[in-house]
């Protein structure tokens, strides 16, 4: 559908410089890939909860700011960014795991537009974030479902809240992110009841990568939504060993009976995705884990049992370890890795102290 739309474009323009009609300005835009800016979207490790960063054309946007304890650790990574100024702060639901870092990036950030969900709650982590953005004066408003907005050459469309909603979850703005022909999703917390919402809305919502809602929960990711969305990859942030068991089973399940790429923070830490309009890129291969986060029962409990024994033969001192290093994305894994890098990669048979001294951090995956 992507490829015929864009190839649509092509021929419509080509028709009308044939025959010296106008098009619209934003047609032409599409068609023309020069002035496609690159994209990246960096789904930051913030342990259980959301944090995004995008960037495109000089421009920038944050969705979701992580809980309390993350709000340095995403100031941090921002700056290693070079994000001085963030054009767009976007916080999808006032649920902790969302909102609780946003009063220190409020903080230390000049920020453009605050956008916030319909939903106000009355604890302690939503008054700091009104304090914080009294105290930048800052104003923050609820987007409007089918409002449109500019991140470089992307163009950003809301899709939710279309209504109140009892739960906060169900109150996530959700948004559509263009750039060229690749397609972002971001639904927030979204549950299958707002889900339906945004069905109704007719938006086309297909999208090339889709982040996964409400942290991969079984709630979220309702059949009618999933083939509405039609991602060809996904992204689920979530911690190891949450309390919550994300990713669900169920969810991982239509991912995977669909031939969905998936990528989670809980096993590669960030995940960083490149668009240049055509295509799509991460900074890691796939997971191939299809490892739920909740425990399904006692078979379940004795692969767990399997894993931490093999896990303990890996480290003992007669497998004479050396690591395997990923020279760009500073990560070490072991040999035995199943997400070894393919290309800058380097053994090293450098003991742990003196790799982990030079900056590179542990696979989440083998924990080496
Ligand atoms: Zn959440
Ligand atoms: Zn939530």
């Amino acid at each position: 559908m992507k490829k015929i739309h864009s190839l649509m474009m092509r021929v419509i323009l080509a028709c009308a410089l044939l025959t010296g009609a106008a098009l619209p300005v934003s047609e032409m835009i599409l068609a023309s890939d020069a002035s496609v800016d690159k994209m990246e979207v960096h789904f930051i490790d913030v342990g259980q909860g959301d944090s995004t960063l995008i960037t495109c054309g000089g421009s920038s946007m944050l969705i979701d700011a992580g809980d309390d304890s993350k709000g340095t650790a995403i100031q941090n990574y921002l700056q290693k960014q070079k994000v001085k100024k963030l054009d767009y702060l976007v916080l999808t639901h006032p649920d902790a795991d969302h909102i609780g870092g946003a009063p220190v990036i409020l903080t230390k950030f000049e920020i453009g537009k605050v956008f916030v969900s319909n939903y106000e709650k009355d604890n302690k982590t939503y008054l700091k974030l009104i304090q914080a953005l009294d105290q930048k004066r800052l104003k923050s408003t609820t987007p409007k479902v089918g409002a449109q907005y500019a991140l470089g050459s992307a163009k950003i469309t809301i899709l939710a809240p279309n209504k109140k909603y009892e739960n906060p979850n169900d109150a996530s703005i959700a948004l559509i992110i263009e750039n060229g022909n690749n397609k972002f999703l971001f639904s927030g917390d979204a549950g299958e009841a707002a889900e339906k919402d945004i069905l109704d809305g007719k938006t086309d919502i297909s999208a090339n990568v889709y982040h996964a809602g409400h942290h991969g929960s079984r709630y979220s990711t309702s059949e009618d939504f999933f083939q509405a969305v039609d991602p060809d990859c996904a992204v689920i942030s979530c911690a190891q060993g949450n309390s919550y068991g994300h990713p669900h089973a169920e969810t991982l399940n239509t991912f995977r009976t669909n031939g969905v790429k998936v990528y989670r923070t809980d096993e590669d830490g960030t995940i960083i995705a490149v668009s240049d309009g055509k295509k799509i890129t991460f900074n890691v291969p796939a997971s191939d884990t299809w490892q739920a986060g909740e425990p399904t029962g006692s078979s379940r409990d004795s692969k767990k049992d399997t894993v931490s024994a093999v896990r303990k033969q890996d480290s003992s001192p007669a497998s004479e370890l050396s690591y395997v290093l990923n020279v760009k994305t500073m990560k070490f894994h072991k040999p035995s890795c199943n997400s070894l890098p393919t290309e800058n990669r380097q053994d090293t048979s450098e003991s742990r102290d003196s790799i982990t001294a030079k900056g590179y951090v542990p696979c989440k995956r083998c924990n080496p």
